[in-house]
């Protein structure tokens, strides 16, 4: 099936992008890498009247340094944070996260911000900025607003996001002891179950703990009986694998389909949050 007629405009700025979505009266949607949003035009999903291509704003790509904290603009593709030395050194459970998605054409023109504004049930990036207890920093025409991850995935495809308005960046102190583990699809590479788990540590100890999870349920989600396993607990394989032990047990909703059944599912969170978890502990 072809999509139907639209009109496609390039913004040149933020605040372009937002004027043209006004000007647009709600039959207007922002393109970044089209991987998601191309899909779903061609299914009529979607049914947009104006395309506003957000892929080449300057303000809106970059991986940088801001303080103690990195922030990435939300343009930047899946490849770039893949490759950033700087994430590679100071986060690099966000840069396996990325190169696990899909493909390299996927990974050279999706983009962090079309991943977590689509949402999708099986995306990696989500289950990552859960972890990180990212926040998620949007523009709109009432002005700026920070939303933290946590409340930030809300349901199937749903997000706290208003049609108005455009996510500029993501920003997150970064975390060495982190890493990220799925078990992917062999066609797509989306999760089946993909989780993502950051310690603190000190002493020998872990201080505490934030573990995503994705692909399991109708969105992203932390995996809090686990984190609270962990907390107090000594930095040994024991710890981790009785706090995974029931890591499927909590969860509500797991999916069934052509490609795991709810069982499967669950029985993979187990195996993929102990995984995540020996995997950050090797880094701490
Ligand atoms: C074959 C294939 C395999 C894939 N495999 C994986 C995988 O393994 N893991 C995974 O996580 N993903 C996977 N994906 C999805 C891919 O990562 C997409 O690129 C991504 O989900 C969407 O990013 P995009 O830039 O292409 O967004 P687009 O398709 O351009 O947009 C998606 C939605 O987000 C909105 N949007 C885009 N940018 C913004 C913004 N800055 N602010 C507000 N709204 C915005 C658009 O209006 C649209 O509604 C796969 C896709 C394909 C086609």
């Amino acid at each position: 099936m072809i999509s139907t007629a639209f009109d496609y405009s390039r913004a040149t700025s933020v605040d372009d992008a937002l004027a043209q979505l006004g000007a647009n009266k709600g039959e207007g949607k922002l393109i970044a890498g089209g991987h998601s949003l191309v899909p779903l035009m061609k299914l009529r999903l979607s049914e947009p009247k104006m395309l506003i291509d957000i892929a080449r704003i300057p303000e809106l790509s970059g991986i940088r340094q801001n303080g103690s904290a990195i922030e990435i603009g939300a343009a930047t593709v899946h490849h770039d944070v893949a490759t950033s030395a700087l994430l590679k050194d100071a986060c690099p459970m966000l840069t396996e996260a990325a190169g696990s998605i899909g493909d390299q054409q996927v990974r050279n023109r999706g983009t962090l911000g079309g991943s977590l504004a689509h949402a999708d049930p099986a995306a990696d990036y989500p289950a990552v900025m859960l972890a990180l207890d990212a926040e998620v920093r949007l523009k709109g025409p009432k002005g700026a607003r920070t939303v933290k991850a946590a409340d930030f995935f809300q349901g199937l495809f749903t997000v706290d996001l208003a049609a108005d308005e455009i996510i500029v960046s993501v920003s997150f102190t970064p975390v060495k002891s982190a890493a990220y583990a799925k078990l992917h699809q062999r066609a797509s590479h989306f999760a089946i179950v993909g989780v993502a788990a950051a310690l603190q540590v000190s002493g020998g100890t872990i201080q505490s703990a934030r573990v995503g999870l994705t692909g399991a349920s109708s969105h992203a989600t932390r995996l809090s009986t686990v984190e609270q396993a962990l907390a107090g607990k000594p930095l040994n394989q024991q710890s981790i694998t009785d706090a995974a032990r029931d890591a499927g047990a909590g969860v509500d909703d797991i999916n069934a389909d052509i490609h795991a059944s709810e069982e499967y599912r669950r029985a993979m969170i187990a195996v993929f949050t102990e995984r995540a978890l020996s995997a950050a502990m090797a880094r701490a």
